[in-house]
């Protein structure tokens, strides 16, 4: 289940990226973005036992879609407003 909902992520997180150009392409933000996903999507599905999960997942792959692109975009606009990619002063791009 988590294997399967962090490709989603990773997936929605490419189409998310493609139209936020502005966005940080390092991989510490990417991966901040994955992980607080991956968390809200978590809280969103814990009140239900593993296999309805699954028959959910075989049943509206689309409604999973829908949700990990909420979460990514929530977890994208958190990231932005907090970078914590450390490191090398980063390149003025605001
Ligand atoms: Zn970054």
């Amino acid at each position: 289940m988590k294997n399967y909902m962090e490709d989603v992520v990773l997936e929605v997180l490419e189409e998310v990226l493609q139209v936020n150009p502005d966005f940080c392409r390092c991989p510490k933000c990417k991966q901040d973005v994955v992980l607080i996903a991956l968390s809200k999507i978590k809280g969103r599905y814990a009140s239900s036992p593993v296999g309805e999960i699954f028959a959910r997942v075989e049943q509206s792959d689309r409604q999973v879609r829908t949700d990990a692109l909420l979460a990514v975009m929530q977890a994208l606009e958190q990231v932005a407003a907090y970078p914590r990619h450390d490191g090398p002063t980063k390149l003025t791009e605001k």
